[in-house]
């Protein structure tokens, strides 16, 4: 069989799934998605793909998918600017860390950036079923017997593969994989809203710093436990802000439970923060704060059926906690890898997904937990101009080269072959020691940190890194 013959269901229409069925597609496989929401473009605020990501999106049509997405993207000006909570301003950087960025890194409302990829998929013909929920899975050990979903309906679509992008509340992880949702409280939780300024925004004295028609804007502010970030873009116009704090509330997700400004205020009354950042909250409309509890997942063993021709992605199979950065871009990095290997294997499903799985899963293992580490680099610190001087870096986003500077489908290509003979000959060894290191190579930095340091605490580029990086490291080291 060839790759082209292949019959693909996708649950899920995130950006995961989506760019799993884009990339199927334009490898010309016939594909499918199922998403339960009718629609999802005005959900969400604010959203990044840093170039890891985003390069994946900018070659879409020849690049006009991505122009369309710099029209609505943060793009104007070029500084990421970093506060402590008193609004001591404390460093910045440029917002495209390198100019070669600038084509391929987006941010700005989800809603908007998600419209144009699910246009996009329409338009070059996946088949996208909108409003319609799985509430099953259909697996087989005979290769003979297709593997496929079941609807809401009852309806059931068979499949020569089942991508499961199902998200953080993923069904697949239990279906599926037959694993318990272990999610636990991650001891923290975001109040995060976007919103149109209006006329009397702008006049008004603290908010008219965000609001400036010639140069969108990045700000951090960090203190004891609690860091802001605020996103100002499309000519001064909307507004994103987040803000991470501790939280021991019960645990639960979703992009629609409602945060008050008064219980976001508490968080930045304790912290005394700064009145300009203050007001922004003060002046966001009613019903536009969400109130998000961060779950932390541990990384899985497998994001494979005993099948093998089921496979989990994106969030569903690693779900990041914001401070990564790298949510979105990682389940984008799933999307395009998982087509290559599927292209490559040519009809065989089973060596397309050990590969797959085997490139991607210590690159997103390790970015995974370092949303864990980023965190608390900031939380951890009294941060003032006098240590930010003698620390440089240590406020600043820790976009290392090896997650950002990545080509998923490059990598992809580059390893598919010498991968899937590893795998036909049944080389054998724990999926972290069969899997590529991250990016390719595990940075030496890393590798010196761990060979270099007795102590618990490892530190990579200015971070703690915790146990399972620190196995994952050391196994490679080793
Ligand atoms: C509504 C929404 C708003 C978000 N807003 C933001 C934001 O503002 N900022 C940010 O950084 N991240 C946001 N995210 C998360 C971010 O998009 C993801 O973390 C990231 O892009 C990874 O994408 P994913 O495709 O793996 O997962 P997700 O984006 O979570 O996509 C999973 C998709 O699967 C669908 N789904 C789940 N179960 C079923 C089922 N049984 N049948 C059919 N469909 C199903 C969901 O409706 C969802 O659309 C949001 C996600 C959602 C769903």
């Amino acid at each position: 069989m060839s790759s082209t013959t292949l019959s693909v269901v996708v649950v899920g229409g995130g950006f995961g799934g989506l760019t799993a069925a884009i990339e199927c597609k334009l490898r010309g496989m016939n594909v499918t998605i199922i998403e339960k929401y009718p629609t999802s473009a005005d959900q969400g605020d604010v959203i990044d793909f840093f170039p890891n990501g985003g390069r994946i999106i900018a070659k879409w049509a020849d690049g006009r998918v991505g122009r369309d997405m710099l029209k609505c993207c943060i793009n104007q000006g070029n500084k990421f600017e970093f506060y402590n909570q008193k609004g001591e301003f404390l460093c910045e950087e440029p917002w495209n860390l390198y100019p070669h960025h600038y084509p391929h890194q987006f941010a700005g409302h989800r809603g908007e950036m998600h419209e144009l990829c699910m246009n996009y998929a329409k338009e070059i013909g996946v088949e996208v079923l909108l409003g319609q929920s799985v509430v099953d899975y259909l697996g087989s050990d005979d290769d003979n017997v297709p593997v496929g979903v079941v609807l809401a309906s009852g309806e059931k679509l068979l499949a020569d593969v089942v991508v499961a992008a199902d998200g953080p509340r993923s069904m697949a992880r239990q279906k599926v994989l037959k694993l318990p949702d272990t999610k636990v409280n991650s001891g923290y939780a975001i109040f995060r809203a976007f919103f149109t300024m209006t006329e009397e925004h702008k006049k008004n004295p603290l908010l008219k710093s965000f609001s400036d028609p010639n140069e969108d804007m990045t700000k951090l502010w960090a203190g004891p436990d609690v860091h802001c970030l605020l996103y100002s873009w499309n000519k001064g116009n909307d507004v994103g802000w987040v803000v991470t704090h501790k939280d021991d509330q019960d645990i639960g997700e979703s992009w629609s439970f409602p945060g008050t400004i008064e219980d976001t205020l508490k968080y930045l009354d304790e912290g005394s923060f700064e009145e300009r950042f203050k007001e922004v909250v003060r002046q966001t409309p009613p019903g536009r704060i969400v109130d998000y509890k961060l779950v932390w997942r541990d990384p899985l063993q497998t994001w494979l059926s005993q099948s093998g021709r089921t496979v989990v992605i994106g969030d569903a199979a690693h779900t990041h906690l914001p401070s990564s950065g790298q949510g979105g871009a990682q389940a984008l990095e799933d999307g395009v890898t998982l087509a290559v290997c599927l292209d490559r294997a040519k009809g065989d499903v089973k060596l397309a997904l050990k590969v797959f799985e085997r490139i991607r899963f210590n690159r997103s293992h390790i970015i995974h937990m370092s949303g864990v580490s980023n965190r608390d680099g900031y939380h951890q610190v009294e941060w003032t101009r006098e240590f930010v001087e003698a620390n440089p870096g240590s406020m600043t986003v820790h976009r290392l080269d090896w997650v950002i500077e990545h080509d998923a489908e490059k990598n992809a290509e580059e390893h598919f072959e010498h991968l899937a003979a590893d795998v036909k000959s049944g080389k054998q060894g724990t999926l972290e020691e069969l899997s590529l290191p991250a990016g390719g190579h595990i940075p030496a930095v890393a590798l010196d940190a761990v060979k270099s340091q007795q102590s618990e605490e490892i530190h990579i580029d200015g971070h703690k890194i915790n146990e399972t990086v620190r196995k994952i490291v050391s196994s490679v080291a080793a």
